[in-house]
């Protein structure tokens, strides 16, 4: 970093049934990323990933926001019905810039499909349906007439590392989350550790299982809707950004 403040780059969706196309992504992670002491960098779904990859180092850290479903394809199974609004130019745009990100130890930040991403660029693979997959799970679909930032159950902290020391929240913890997904992490990747699970067992968060100073995180709820009022939360951002400051 030359000066200033981190740059944090946010990888953009397609909009779907909407002509003309358009690119984008809510404005709560940006915000989010603002409030930290980033300055996000919006960067729309670009096939020609070598691009991308040969580039990133003009940033400093990547948040990977939520979306559709990632196609299973990536993660070696074949796409069921389950798998909704699918952006093939994003999968290959944001799994290829994990890849490289996690190659270079730059730190990464995951938010529901990011989580899911993250883990499916590591190695990992998803469920493609909790519900289908899991039928004793709780659903951890967003609830009609509820807020999104509705917080729906706790996770549990399991390990003392990366996610526990963002929340500022001791293993063992049980913290409030929001959730609004439909699929999680099935196996996680090499080298990352559950870091939260749901109290049906569900998956909410992995973590790079280094020496701390490495940091990738993946949770799968959505902190940027619980800001600025649940000050938890506002850890996992300002770690992004602190981390991506001091590389
Ligand atoms: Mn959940």
């Amino acid at each position: 970093m030359l000066g200033g403040a981190p740059l944090i780059a946010i990888p953009l969706a397609s909009a779907s049934g909407e002509a003309p196309l358009r690119h984008g992504i809510n404005a709560a992670y940006v915000a989010a990323v603002q409030m930290a002491g980033g300055l996000p960098v919006l960067l729309p779904p670009n096939e020609h990933t070598a691009d991308l990859v040969a580039r990133l180092d003009a940033f400093d850290g990547l948040l990977l926001a939520g979306g559709g479903d990632v196609l299973a394809e990536f993660y070696g199974q074949t796409s069921t019905a389950h798998i909704q609004g699918v952006d093939r130019a994003r999968d290959l745009t944001e799994i290829a810039l994990a890849q490289a990100a996690l190659a270079r130890g730059m730190p990464i930040l995951g938010i529901c499909r990011g989580a899911q991403v993250l883990c499916v660029a590591a190695g990992g693979t998803l469920y493609q349906d909790v519900q289908a997959a899991l039928p004793q799970a709780s659903d951890h679909r967003h609830r009609a007439g509820h807020a999104r930032g509705f917080l729906a159950h706790t996770v549990s902290l399991l390990r003392t590392g990366l996610l526990a020391q963002s929340l500022e929240r001791p293993r063992g913890a049980e913290v409030p989350v929001n959730s609004s997904h439909h699929q999680a992490v099935d196996t996680p990747p090499p080298g990352f550790e559950v870091a939260a699970r749901a109290p049906d067992g569900v998956i909410e968060a992995i973590e790079l299982n280094g020496d701390g100073r490495a940091y990738a995180l993946g949770v799968q709820w959505h902190p940027e809707e619980l800001m600025p009022t649940h000050r938890a939360m506002v850890g996992l951002f300002t770690m992004l950004v602190q981390r991506a400051a001091g590389r």
